[in-house]
């Protein structure tokens, strides 16, 4: 069995003239690819986070609060008022949860709630977002209306 320390000089030819300034352009592009395209994934997310952040935040876009987009929630404000203030019950007793716990979360639909029916934000604030069985919330909203 050859022992592979044992080569000799001889078996080894001279490097062309240039060989090693070639070998280090390589190793210097190769690098330069590396960090090239580290800096390229670390933008591609970068954009992507921002992207997604800024998506979020639109009013009006489909993240879910409640289980409902805003424009869902916006289509049960009547209802949901009409249920609030006058214990009229159109809205099964979930898609109610659900439209109450849209508002809590939601700041663009609280404001234009807000904006239809003044004082009933203010009002559901104080009661932790919690619907109360529908005489209560009747009494205790006609009660903060009269404010
Ligand atoms: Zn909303």
């Amino acid at each position: 069995m050859a022992n592979p320390t044992s080569n000799s000089m001889a078996d080894w030819d001279a490097c062309p003239p240039g060989s090693l300034r070639q070998l280090a352009d390589f190793k210097r592009r190769q690098h330069l690819m590396a960090v090239t395209g580290r800096i390229a994934t670390g933008c591609v997310l970068l954009i992507a986070v921002a992207g997604i952040a800024y998506w979020t935040m639109q009013p009006g876009s489909p993240v879910l609060h409640g289980g409902l987009t805003c424009a869902e929630c916006r289509g049960y404000f009547e209802a949901y008022h009409q249920q609030l203030a006058q214990g009229e019950s159109s809205l099964s007793a979930e898609l109610f949860a659900q439209v109450g716990q849209h508002l809590s979360e939601c700041k663009s639909c609280q404001s234009s709630y807000d904006e239809l029916y003044p004082t009933a934000i203010a009002w559901l604030g104080t009661t932790g977002w919690q619907p109360f069985p529908a005489a209560q919330t009747q009494a205790a909203f006609q009660v903060a209306s009269l404010r």
